[in-house]
């Protein structure tokens, strides 16, 4: 039998106490699994309403785990991976955690912009699992990083803790809405899957600029609004954006309050066979908030991304990006 891997044997560990625990406290897996990541990081069981049983069958699973035998990467992966399993029984589409090929790409585009930065802040004002923070954070070892993340979904802002925790990763969370005011220090990067749709509370949206003339706002507007406004002068903003974001209502104002507030890096239109349909379909928008002194690229950097399975694509797209560093910093 083939021996497994770590990513596969940390996995089972999730899998297996999460099941227990699901069972035990009748909750849902993604709750369950939550409880588990913590019991795991805090070495104790908090559960007192388990049985004894299920209390020792769960303990000797953590005993056999030893956690600081995996890499923080192991550790992202395999919880991403029990993640993935809990989110197949009910999630909305907006509450999808970000995956890990578009995480890996806006890693490395986040390591060019920051160009050997050895200290800096970085923001996700939709955190969610935190999947796509800590794969930031994981992949800038030569930085020392500190990163806030904010979510108004408490079951999906716990997984983010716990995923922190374990990963040793040093994040502030805040559990509100991300439209509401933020109590934070600027930050000198943002990273944003934006949540895509409508935003319910007009009395809020009023405050922002990208308000709808008419009925309610778009949310994935009013983020780039509230992230620009969190973000140093001369810092990086990095957005997953549905690809229609230039022709659905209010794209005249986004357009004004883009040439107003920031210059427009560049848009990469990631491959449709990682969407369901191509009205789900996305791209990463590059933005650096205006600076005085600092001026707009020479030329916008666009591409369509080729699937990533696709290396030697990937390569040239890659060369291509350095070209442009080149000719426009
Ligand atoms: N990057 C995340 C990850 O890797 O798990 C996924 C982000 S998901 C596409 C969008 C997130 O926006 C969801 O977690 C959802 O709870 C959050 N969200 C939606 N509306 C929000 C609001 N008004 N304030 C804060 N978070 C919000």
């Amino acid at each position: 039998m083939n021996e497994l891997s770590p990513i596969e044997r940390l996995f089972n560990t999730f899998d297996e106490t999460a099941a227990t625990l699901q069972q035990e406290l009748s909750c849902t897996y993604l709750d369950a699994l939550a409880e588990t990541a913590e019991n795991l990081f805090q070495q104790k069981i908090l559960q007192d309403e388990m049985s004894d049983l299920a209390k020792k069958r769960v303990w000797k699973k953590y005993e056999e785990t030893k956690l600081a035998g995996y890499s923080k990467e192991e550790i992202r992966q395999a919880y991403q991976l029990a993640i993935l399993k809990g989110m197949q029984e009910n999630v909305q589409p907006n509450h999808q955690m970000t995956p890990d090929s578009i995480g890996l790409f806006i890693s490395y585009l986040l390591e060019k912009f920051m160009r050997g930065k050895k200290e800096f802040a970085i923001l996700d004002p939709a955190i969610g699992t935190g999947n796509l923070l800590l794969t930031m954070l994981n992949r800038q070892p030569e930085a020392s990083v500190s990163a806030i993340g904010v979510d108004v979904d408490d079951l999906l802002l716990k997984l983010a803790w716990c995923g922190a925790n374990l990963m040793e990763q040093p994040v502030q969370l805040y559990n509100q809405d991300g439209l509401e005011p933020l109590f934070i220090d600027p930050a000198d990067a943002v990273v944003c899957d934006l949540p895509v749709g409508w935003y319910p509370n007009d009395v809020r949206a009023a405050d922002y600029e990208l308000k709808a003339e008419e009925g309610h706002s778009f949310a994935h507007h009013l983020f780039m609004e509230q992230s620009v406004k969190h973000t140093k002068p001369g810092g990086y903003l990095f957005f997953l954006i549905p690809n229609g974001l230039f022709e659905e209502a209010g794209a005249d104002k986004l357009h004004r309050f883009f040439q107003k507030h920031v210059h427009i890096q560049g848009i990469i239109q990631l491959p449709l066979t990682m969407f369901k349909n191509k009205q789900a379909a996305k791209s990463i928008l590059i933005l650096q908030k205006q600076q005085e002194g600092v001026l707009a690229p020479k030329r916008v950097f666009l591409a369509n991304m080729p699937s990533m399975k696709d290396r030697q694509a990937m390569q040239s797209i890659m060369v291509k990006m350095d070209d442009w560093f080149k000719e426009s910093k």
